[in-house]
């Protein structure tokens, strides 16, 4: 059945240094590693997840990181900014915490009903934390120094820039995503429902350029499909408006992708089995994970990859920061 798509399920960008990466994620923002694998397609590649205690989808944040990639150059027909949820009584908190930490912060007025931090990671990815009234509770990361009540809920959404919105929109439209604001050049589409990641920003600029794609570009964005059933029957739909791919196996879901009309790759994921499928919760994204058909190369694998290090913080350190 052709369940609603309550909003994102992952956004997936391009980082250089892994352990860059990985401490920026963790010990910045408070997320939680939830996955250390690799790139299926290219298995001398980690692929990091990031999430929520419980890696929950809508809170997925994952990276390719090439340490070698050169810096991508945002432009249109691409995600340019990727925004958090917090609540709105906690953006003060996060505009200290960032400055203490040395993280270069920019406050916007109001946008919408909305404060909104932007700020960049190592690789120059714009993130934006956005504090908002009807943010969820948190289910916190357990080894980050970010108070629960201040933690990082998920995804708010993201932008996507475009040089025009009407094809964009119709296709949001067919998703389940409704205009419901405007403000000078920003469009918002929102989802029914209160889900994390359920708005859609579209940035319109006629005159923008293309931009190029490297370390810290958003590859694509992913939203949420209840089960296979669903996926199914989204795919049958989505294959009347543009090119859809056959389901592929993610392990941790399955997908499909199609590229939305302005040129951003979309992708339809679902929600189980989840990443406690391989591991148990206590220790997610603590040893390396890979596919079966790759168990029988771990070694060699595991001596391609960079060795990293997750660094483990807890809410009782805070007072250390
Ligand atoms: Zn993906």
């Amino acid at each position: 059945m052709k369940t609603p798509i309550p909003g994102l399920h992952h956004v997936t960008a391009i980082a250089s240094d892994p352990q860059k990466n990985l401490d920026f994620y963790t010990q910045i923002l408070g997320l939680r590693f939830v996955k250390k694998t690799i790139n299926f397609d290219d298995p001398g590649t980690y692929h990091f997840y990031f999430g929520d205690d419980e890696g929950t989808p809508g809170t997925i944040l994952t990276f390719f990181p090439w340490p070698r990639a050169m810096r991508g150059l945002a432009g249109v027909g691409e995600v340019t900014h990727t925004a958090f949820s917090v609540p709105l009584t906690s953006i003060d908190y996060w505009e200290q915490r960032l400055t203490n930490l040395g993280i270069l912060v920019e406050r916007t007025g109001k946008r919408f009903d909305e404060a909104v931090l932007t700020l960049a990671d190592p690789d120059g990815m714009k993130i934006e934390i956005v504090g908002h009234s009807d943010a969820g509770a948190a289910k916190a990361p357990r080894f980050a120094d970010v108070p629960s009540e201040h933690a990082i809920r998920g995804f708010f959404g993201v932008t996507l820039y475009e040089v025009s919105a009407d094809k964009t929109a119709a296709l949001l439209n067919v998703m389940g995503f409704n205009k419901v604001a405007e403000e000078g050049n920003r469009q918002r589409f929102s989802a029914e429902g209160h889900a994390l990641g359920n708005h859609i920003d579209l940035v319109i600029d006629a005159n923008a350029s293309y931009g190029r794609s490297g370390a810290g570009s958003v590859h694509h964005i992913a939203f949420r499909a209840s089960d296979e059933a669903a996926q199914r029957a989204w795919r049958e739909e989505l294959a009347k408006h543009v090119d859809v791919t056959q389901v592929l196996d993610r392990t941790y879901f399955t997908s499909i992708y199609f590229r939305e009309p302005g040129g951003v790759l979309f992708e339809l994921a679902t929600d189980p089995p989840g990443f406690a499928l391989d591991e148990p919760l206590e220790s997610l994204g603590e040893a390396l994970r890979i596919p079966e058909w790759y168990e029988p190369k771990r070694d060699l694998i595991e001596k391609r990859l960079i060795p990293i290090t997750l660094h483990k913080s807890t809410p009782e350190a805070k007072e250390t920061v």
